[in-house]
């Protein structure tokens, strides 16, 4: 194990945490029971653990328990947002915001509806990564039945000011989703505060499982409405039907809860930690930060780097860390990436880049590897390729 590369890509997913871990086993064996028998104690233990995660994720959004719809992940949970708002709604109107940095899992379910007809804006974001809320307000129409801006970015963690959006759409009678999967556990979230109607969420970025995700719907002031996108037996008052996944779904719940109760020192860490790595990656020359230098996720760093190949850059790193990189126009596999691109400094499309995502089991001395490693291969990459144009 400890020759294995240092493992630096919490956005890609997290490892499990132990405590997670311990909490999900005893309901895959003797606690197996389905949480929706209601004869019987095999039944009635797995659905009083349900109910124990639907209380922490809601108590984690301030949100009520009735709110929380379980998904198999935080791309369900967009998929059922956006499709689900656009089938309750589309009498009301045909038209969805969103923005040119969310994930795929949002922008594709977006890219769908536009084949049934409905219109799309999607809103630019300026070089440091944030949207401009005056265009949002000015793309907002009548006929504008919902908003979909991520808390969140997983690339360059970005942070967007999602209480000021979630106040233009509440003036305006438009559903606000947020895909919150990189925020939660990281930053605070309120959706009575920021106005939020649906939230995606997700276990595996904050050292839960994979495969369990939910997806907050409000309730109350306004009541939203959502076409189930999975029938079945009703399962999720009718919104997402299929047999409660319970091992997963109390790993979600303790995930959320240690990452609630260490946050206060968990993001001084993150941040610290970060600014180790940037302080020492930045005595290079050619070397820019990508995203808003401070409205970010504590543990996400993304640089571009001058002078070097993106596969070569790529290959370089692997050996002693596990990050993820690329994006070089000079080199034939790796396509800049459309976040990157969205940010819109035509040069930097030919720099390659490197996304750090620092967690909860990195160490400082682990850092001052990765940084060290990181100046020597660029350097060396930089030295070999004056020789090559020599
Ligand atoms: C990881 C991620 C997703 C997808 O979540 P899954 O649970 O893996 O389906 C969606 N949005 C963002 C911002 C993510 O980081």
């Amino acid at each position: 194990m400890s020759n294995r590369p240092i493992y630096l890509d919490c956005h890609a997913t997290t490892p499990l945490d132990e405590r997670v871990l311990a909490a999900m086993l005893p309901y895959f064996t003797e606690k197996f029971g389905n949480p929706a028998s209601i004869s019987h104690v095999y039944g009635w233990e797995a659905e009083a653990a349900v109910k124990q995660t639907r209380e922490i994720l809601a108590a984690a959004i301030n949100a009520t328990p009735e709110e929380i719809v379980f998904t198999s992940g935080a791309t369900e949970s967009n998929n059922l947002a956006i499709k689900g708002i656009a089938e309750a709604y589309f009498q009301k109107g045909q038209h969805i915001i969103t923005v040119a940095t969310e994930h795929k899992a949002v922008l594709d379910p977006c890219e769908y509806l536009k084949t049934l007809g409905f219109e799309i804006t999607i809103l630019p974001v300026k070089q440091d990564g944030i949207i401009n809320l005056t265009q949002l307000e000015t793309a907002c129409r009548p006929d504008t039945i919902l908003v979909s801006v991520m808390a969140a970015n997983n690339e360059i963690g970005v942070l967007q000011p999602i209480a000021e959006i979630g106040k233009i759409c509440r003036d305006r009678n438009i559903i606000f989703h947020t895909d919150a999967a990189q925020a939660i556990g990281k930053i605070p979230l309120d959706v009575q505060t920021m106005n939020i109607d649906l939230m995606s969420l997700t276990a595996h970025k904050v050292y839960g499982p994979k495969g369990i995700g939910a997806l907050y719907v409000r309730r109350r002031n306004p009541r939203v409405q959502l076409a189930p996108q999975q029938h079945g037996g009703g399962h999720e008052r009718g919104m997402r039907s299929g047999t409660l996944y319970a091992p997963q779904i109390v790993g979600f719940g303790k995930a959320v809860e240690i990452a609630l109760a260490e946050q206060a020192t968990e993001t001084p860490r993150l941040n610290q930690l970060r600014q180790n790595l940037w302080t020492q990656l930045s005595q290079l020359e050619g070397i820019h930060l990508n995203g808003h230098p401070t409205q970010r996720l504590p543990g996400n760093l993304n640089i571009s780097v001058e002078g070097v190949d993106g596969a070569a850059l790529t290959l370089g790193l692997q050996p002693v860390m596990a990050v993820s990189s690329g994006s070089a126009c000079s080199s034939a596999v790796t396509a800049p990436s459309y976040v990157l691109t969205a940010l819109g400094h035509p040069e930097q499309l030919a720099y390659a880049s490197v996304r750090f995502g620092i967690g909860r089991f990195n160490t400082s001395q682990e850092i001052d590897i990765v940084a060290k490693s990181a100046i020597a291969t660029i350097q060396s990459l930089r030295k070999q390729k004056i020789l090559v144009e020599k």
